[in-house]
């Protein structure tokens, strides 16, 4: 059993599973999440919890965070009871949310400030990922810091790469976020474009999985439009999230661009759903 203690801010679909995973592979984890309710599961498996950022980050060595943006982020880190208030040195902030590489820099400079130390680490994959264990890991920043903390993330991950300075991590997860949202649309299209002459989608769907273009997210996704559930592993609206912090760093090329016009058009109705509600919004 490790002995390193880790702070875990964000519980959301992927926090939730993720911090599970450290604790069963028998790390003491203390928690803190904005709205107090989603503790209770932590809770029951043995997790403390924080009252504040700051508070947590007091307690532990190695925090991690998994939230929405870079707003919660600033909130985190430079809140009235953020961690950047806390006061203390020696500890390695991992920040695995999807967030800009210019956050990234900026809030790695803040904790360098104070003798503390930041990573960029965001994840390919989703929940079922999540709660297996299989998620790809991505890490910006000391190449030496991303190996002590290695054990950590080896614990949620079936790989963690380090792929440069400060913020590489989160250019390279925008690169991957960009072509699933070009793969999403694509397989909206081409349901539709099939339905519309004729042919259902649980028969494109069952030709699709047996061809060339087979793969998981097809099949994940064809599942879920032929069960009609569109209940969000990964919502709609943080794909349009990404898809404006892809253009914030130069995504200017034709597919991008569409894929940039139709979720940031479709979040206003399907925000919540899943990002293959696309299909829905294409539909209408
Ligand atoms: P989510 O379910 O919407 O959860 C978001 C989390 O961020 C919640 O814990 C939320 O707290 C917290 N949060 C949001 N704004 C905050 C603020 N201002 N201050 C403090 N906490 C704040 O999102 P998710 O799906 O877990 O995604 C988390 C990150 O991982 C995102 O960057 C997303 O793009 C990325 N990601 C998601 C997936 C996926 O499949 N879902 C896959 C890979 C990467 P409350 O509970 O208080 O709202």
């Amino acid at each position: 059993m490790s002995t390193t203690k880790i702070g875990w801010i964000g519980l959301g679909t992927m926090g939730i599973p993720m911090s599970q995973q450290l604790i069963s592979a028998g790390y003491p984890v203390t928690v803190y999440n904005r709205s107090k309710d989603k503790e209770a599961t932590l809770k029951k498996q043995g997790a403390d919890t924080a009252a504040t950022p700051a508070a947590l980050f007091q307690q532990t060595d190695v925090m991690i965070i998994m939230v929405t943006d870079d707003n919660a982020i600033n909130e985190i880190f430079t809140g009235k009871e953020g961690l950047l208030s806390a006061g203390v040195n020696g500890k390695i902030i991992i920040n695995m949310s999807t967030v800009s590489p210019s956050i990234s820099k900026e809030m790695a400079a803040l904790c360098k400030e104070q003798g503390n130390r930041y990573l960029d680490a965001p994840v390919s994959g989703s929940v079922k990922q999540a709660e297996t264990a299989q998620l790809v890991i991505m890490a910006g920043g000391d190449a030496a810091i991303f190996e002590q903390v290695k054990p950590v993330l080896d614990k949620m991950s079936k790989m963690a790469t380090h792929v440069g300075d400060v913020g590489a991590g989160n250019v390279a997860k925008l690169a991957i976020n960009t072509l699933l949202s070009i793969h999403t649309q694509g397989l909206a299209e081409a349901v539709l474009l099939a339905k519309q002459n004729g042919i259902e989608a649980a028969t494109l769907m069952e030709l699709l999985n047996n061809g060339a273009l087979a793969s998981p997210y097809m099949k994940i996704k064809g599942d879920a439009i032929l069960a009609d559930n569109y209940k969000a592993a990964f919502s709609l609206k943080n794909i349009a999230k990404d898809l404006r912090l892809s253009k914030d760093i130069g995504l200017s090329t034709p597919i991008g661009e569409a894929a940039l016009k139709t979720f940031g058009a479709a979040e206003h109705e399907f925000g919540n759903d899943d990002l293959i509600a696309v299909k829905k919004y294409l539909d209408k």
